[in-house]
């Protein structure tokens, strides 16, 4: 049965700052859901990399996928430990010290051995995912991919078992003697959103799609 918590380990226990720690399931994969992009790092030969990457969750597996000839993917299949984190930012907290200013955010770091999915169901349920899991909807309406496509695209499983999360919230901190300065402090929320869709004339005059119009994830916003 799935644990509500994650065992901490050496690796996944959160040391500075461990009040802003959580290891609950719940948060920790509602982080995963709603983030749009993560950052995959993979050391090779020693040295480490670092790639952006998008990332669908379905159970307690996390997946991501790519080109067959992506390195990064290729040594996670064959056997490299993987660290994958993820980051949705909410605010700008800018305090009255120019080194206490800081960031609310909620990010989940795990560390996982993935394995190439090679079951052509699950990848093909794994792709539909990521399609979903950005644009709610879309997947139905679009060209499904070919048998050329999926040959030459790496879906990788990574089992959700060693993660924590890391939550801050609220205003600066500051000294009692900073709050005695006249210097504006606070914080400047940050959301992502959306703006009017912008129609491809290239190609069939189509209608926009109700969920493109009415995208459910993000707000959208008319800016000039
Ligand atoms: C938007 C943003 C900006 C940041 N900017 C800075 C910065 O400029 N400088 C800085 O020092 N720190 C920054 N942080 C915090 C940073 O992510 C680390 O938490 C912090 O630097 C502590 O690093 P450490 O190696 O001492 O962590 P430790 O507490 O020693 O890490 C031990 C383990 O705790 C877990 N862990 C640590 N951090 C996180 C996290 N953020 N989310 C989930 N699990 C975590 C990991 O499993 C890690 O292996 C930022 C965080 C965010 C989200």
């Amino acid at each position: 049965m799935t644990t509500q918590s994650f065992s901490l380990t050496d690796r996944t226990q959160v040391k500075r700052n461990p009040g802003r720690a959580v290891y609950d399931r719940e948060v920790i994969y509602e982080v995963l859901d709603e983030a749009m992009l993560g950052h995959l790092a993979v050391a090779i030969d020693g040295e480490p990399f670092v790639l952006l990457t998008i990332h669908t969750r379905i159970g307690d597996t996390l997946y991501l996928h790519g080109s067959n000839q992506n390195r990064l993917y290729r040594k996670i299949a064959e056997g490299a430990k993987a660290c994958i984190s993820i980051t949705i930012l909410n605010g700008l907290v800018l305090a009255h010290s120019g080194l206490h200013h800081s960031m609310n955010y909620r990010t989940v770091v795990l560390f996982a051995n993935g394995e190439k999915v090679e079951d052509r169901e699950e990848e093909w349920r794994v792709l539909e995912a990521l399609v979903e899991q950005i644009v709610p909807g879309r997947w139905e309406d679009s060209r499904q991919p070919t048998l050329q496509k999926l040959n030459a695209t790496m879906v990788i499983a990574f089992p959700i078992n060693k993660a924590s999360a890391k939550v801050r919230n609220g205003p600066p901190i500051n000294t009692d003697a900073d709050r005695e300065l006249p210097i504006w402090a606070g914080v400047m929320p940050i959301k992502l959103c959306t703006q009017a869709p912008i129609t491809d004339t290239a190609g069939q005059e189509v209608p926009v799609p109700d969920y493109v119009r009415d995208y459910e994830k993000l707000p959208t916003v008319s800016l000039p």
